[in-house]
């Protein structure tokens, strides 16, 4: 029986505080984790999210009485009550993410219950998780780009990914420039993809893609918001690169619709957003469905298993921010992939442990 459910909040600086951090659309200077522990007997399973303290607050509120009491092993009956309590507070965005921490920690519960790594008990189909480098912000001077970019490619990655869209779109020749430093810096074996967080208009975004077609942009991230269905498919009718989104995708009825609208080559998934694992293995069977790939959005120490057991999985983010988050805040985190890989372990769940003392500088409540 299910007895208990804790949340953490840490809010993470930036690692050099000179530097702001920014994409296209948006700046920061911190980033705000959200752990949750649920226990049964002596195991403890652990999720969490991505999001303002706002989310363990839903956690709190609302969803623990849900769970407490239930049998960890049904985490699909768990997950039915919480989207059914989150009714009237609205599941899209904070409450899906209250949601996801909590699954996941569900699930690395029953992993751990069983006895399991919690990629067994989903079903492995792969014996590594490949991954890309992710980062490349615009406030990055070409140095520290450089530097990134080279670290990634030492650890073996086979693609890197940079920001563009600086501020809203209005700084293209620099956005230009940047793709050519990275190109140069990367060379041509490995994939240079692009992310412009829907700073661009559909028209603007294939203008755009012309100038840098030669370096080779093989995925064109968010070219406009990812709102714009329609607008997606028409940059996707126009450049050579993959077209992308999803990454704020809070439920399964908004990946179908991306899938049937035709805007994207390929699924992007956050399952620390979508609801957990649970709603992660019915997004990636939508997507098996139309003949499309996923990627797992950010968070890699969370995804790892769950990509793990994906069929249809392209690749997981290897975000700067959350690596050096998950690495700080999780003992058995990998910190540095191994062949442009994560291995997957044999410690039983998810193979992280909260280290609440390492944890305690950045603890917000
Ligand atoms: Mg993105």
């Amino acid at each position: 029986m299910i007895g208990s459910v804790r949340t953490r909040v840490y809010t993470v600086p930036t690692g050099d505080p000179d530097v702001t951090e920014a994409d296209g659309t948006l700046a920061w200077a911190s980033t705000t984790l959200d752990v949750v522990e649920v226990t049964a007997g002596d195991s403890t399973g652990v999720g969490w999210t991505y999001g303002p303290p706002a989310c363990a607050d839903v956690v709190d509120a609302t969803l623990a009485d849900v769970v407490t009491g239930r049998d960890p092993l049904d985490v699909p009956a768990a997950h039915e009550a919480m989207v059914r309590q989150l009714r009237n507070q609205g599941r899209p965005g904070i409450g899906a993410m209250a949601l996801s921490a909590v699954d996941t920690a569900l699930w690395d519960l029953k992993a751990r219950l069983l006895g399991l790594p919690l990629h067994r008990l989903l079903g492995a189909v792969r014996d590594d998780v490949p991954v890309y480098g992710s980062g490349g912000f615009t406030t990055y001077t070409d140095r520290q780009l450089v530097d990134q970019l080279d670290s990634w490619c030492s650890a073996g990655v086979s693609a890197v990914k940079i920001k563009v869209g600086e501020s809203w779109g209005s700084r293209q020749d620099r956005d230009a420039e940047r793709v050519r430093v990275a190109r140069a810096a990367v060379g041509p074996d490995v994939d240079v993809f692009v992310d412009a967080n829907g700073a661009y208009t559909a028209a603007g975004a294939v203008r755009w893609y012309d100038r840098v077609r030669e370096q080779g942009v093989s995925w064109f991230e968010e070219p406009v918001s990812s709102d714009d269905l329609d607008g997606l498919r028409r940059v996707r009718e126009e450049v050579d690169a993959d077209v992308t989104a999803g990454e704020y995708g809070y439920d399964l009825t908004y990946f179908a619709r991306m899938l049937d609208a035709g805007a994207v080559d390929c699924l992007q998934v956050d399952v620390s957003r979508c609801g957990g694992i649970t709603e992660w293995l019915r997004v990636v069977a939508v997507a098996a469905s139309h003949h499309v790939e996923v990627s797992a959005h950010c968070a890699p120490n969370l995804h790892a298993s769950v990509a793990a057991a994906t069929p249809g999985l392209r690749h997981v983010e290897w975000f700067h921010d959350h690596t050096r988050i998950e690495g700080l805040l999780f003992h058995g985190a990998c910190t540095t992939p191994r062949d442009g890989a994560m291995p997957l372990g044999d410690a039983p769940g998810n193979g992280l442990e909260l280290d609440v003392a390492a944890g305690r500088e950045y603890r917000v409540r």
